[in-house]
């Protein structure tokens, strides 16, 4: 069975007594391979090679540097395909989802080709007599990224796509649940020309991460994943002077107004629920229909597709999700239907104890729809991360603005109606950082920048787009005058009037 190591100085290389962790295939449930656990010696190893490597990059011009990112970019493109069924057969999304996944963090690499432009600095002339000020954009360093399961290929690019564009070394420590897309990013980016140790990967858990935060040459840490590890991580990557930018957990209501076009948004809020198995930190897992008689509209559109729905394995062209990541996903998922019911929920549709024919032992878990859920209930403050949606009945707009800024997390939140003033009147009141009208997953392209509210994000920058290139730099101002000199050589550059 194959061991992956760590991808550092352009090579694979092994960290000796590593522990392992196994890598399951979510459609058989069966163990395909195996990642390496390692810690710090391993971590240094990419961090001396990454520092070798940053400090010719650094003073690579800008215009070379972008060339490598455009190179980079197409060569990414041409093995979408591979990519995507290698993040399909880890993840367990379909593989047209994991299509997807490949090309949201192109975006980044392509948004990442303009860093000319973007880098420029600020020039006023004249800002006081003959003195003339100038800003530039220095990288900082070497800095790491720490990834979650869920997109192995977006996040990753996301983070280091910004990070090498700006002039920095980056080191990449993917989760140990699908670490092999990030490794294959890693070659693909010294196949394209990037320097070797530019990128690094390394592989590990809790120890590693705290290598990364512990370590005295990373300038900075960016972070997606659960929001109590993103707030661990975001206090301890500050507590020893780093830049944190922490992205967490997230529980996403999608409001409906009477006036909603019902057809339009049942189907929208089926794909953005159930899509990848609900493992989005950007799906829809609420429901809030507003006013007498629009949960029973919504209904009518919304069962026939529930209930036509296909679960598949992830090759399954046809098939609407696949299985969830782990057996211990699955049955934390599960539970929390158990426990949703325990609460007084109502199930209008139970996806526990789903099996699919031929595929026993794989983690799949069916459609699930809750009714009757009060933000009282556990079961909604939580994320739960799987395909499960929970409606949750609101009286008036009023409520509809108060569930989800009152609730604990702010990544996402989308209004479905036909009237414009209401969801204006929506979008600048709610307390969620990033709002889709009449769109289910408002993820902002790649040159705006993402980035949710409350417990969704810990810091202050968002990721990718000027957020992104801001937070990996670092401004100096230069206030310069030249006074008139008395030197032979002044004399014969500036004539003398
Ligand atoms: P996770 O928090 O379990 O893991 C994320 C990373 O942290 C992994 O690299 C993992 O190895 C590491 N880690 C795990 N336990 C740790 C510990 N105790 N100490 C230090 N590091 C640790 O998250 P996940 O299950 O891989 O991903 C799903 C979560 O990520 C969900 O909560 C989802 O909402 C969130 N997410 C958020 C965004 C966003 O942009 N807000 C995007 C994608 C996913």
């Amino acid at each position: 069975m194959q061991n992956i190591g760590h991808y550092i100085n352009g090579a694979h290389v092994n960290a000796k007594g590593a522990r392992l962790h196994d890598i399951y295939d979510p459609n058989t449930g069966a163990v395909q391979r195996r990642v390496e656990l390692a810690g710090a010696d391993t971590l240094d190893k990419a961090v001396k090679s990454a520092t070798k490597a940053q400090r010719i990059w650094a003073q690579t011009n800008p215009q070379r540097r972008a060339r490598v990112m455009f190179d980079y970019k197409v060569l990414v493109e041409k093995h979408t395909e591979e990519l995507a069924e290698l993040l399909s057969s880890e993840h367990g999304k379909v593989v047209a989802d994991s299509r997807g996944d490949v090309m949201r963090g192109i975006d980044v690499i392509e948004f990442a080709c303009g860093i000319p432009q973007g880098q420029k600095g600020e020039h006023t002339y004249g800002a006081g007599p003959e003195i003339d000020v100038y800003s530039m954009r220095k990288p900082l360093g070497v800095v790491a990224g720490i990834t979650p399961f869920n997109f192995p290929a977006m996040i990753p690019m996301w983070m280091f796509g910004m990070a090498i564009a700006t002039g920095n070394a980056c080191i990449i420590k993917p989760s140990e649940k699908d670490p092999s897309v990030p490794m294959r990013l890693a070659e693909l980016f010294v196949e394209a020309g990037g320097p070797e140790g530019l990128l690094n990967v390394v592989n590990g858990d809790k120890e590693m991460v705290d290598a990364i935060l512990a370590h005295p040459v990373i300038k900075a840490v960016s972070f997606v994943g659960s929001s109590d590890i993103a707030q661990y991580v975001y206090g301890g990557a500050t507590a020893t002077g780093k830049r944190a930018q922490c992205m967490g957990g997230a529980k996403n209501h999608g409001i409906i107004m009477p006036d909603a076009n019902m057809e339009q948004a049942a189907k929208d809020i089926l794909g953005a629920a159930y899509g990848s198995a609900g493992e989005r930190c950007m799906a829809l897992p609420v429901v809030v229909p507003v006013g007498e008689g629009t949960a029973e509209k919504f209904l009518e559109a919304f069962m026939p597709k529930l209930k036509a729905m296909r679960v598949g394995v992830s090759s399954d062209a046809e098939a609407d999700y696949g299985p969830v990541v782990t057996a211990a996903h699955k049955k934390r998922v599960e539970s929390m239907i158990d426990q949703a019911v325990a609460e007084g929920a109502t199930v209008l549709a139970d996806g526990r104890g789903f099996t699919l024919q031929g595929y026993e032992d794989g983690f799949f878990i069916g459609p699930t729809l809750l009714d009757n859920v009060t933000p009282d209930m556990e079961t909604y403050k939580e994320e739960i991360f799987g395909p499960v949606l929970q409606i949750v009945r609101a009286k008036t707009f009023e409520e509809a603005v108060a569930l989800p800024s009152e609730h604990q997390y702010g990544n996402g939140v989308a209004i479905f109606t036909q009237n414009g003033r209401a969801a204006r009147e929506f979008a600048d009141r709610v307390e969620v950082g990033m709002v889709g009208i009449n769109v289910p997953i408002p993820v902002p392209v790649a040159y705006h920048s993402f980035g949710g509210w409350k417990r969704s994000a810990f810091g202050d920058a968002n990721q990718y787009g000027n957020e992104g290139l801001r937070f990996y730099t670092k401004v100096k101002t230069v206030t310069q005058r030249w006074p008139e000199g008395e030197t032979e050589d002044s004399a014969f550059i500036i004539p003398r009037f």
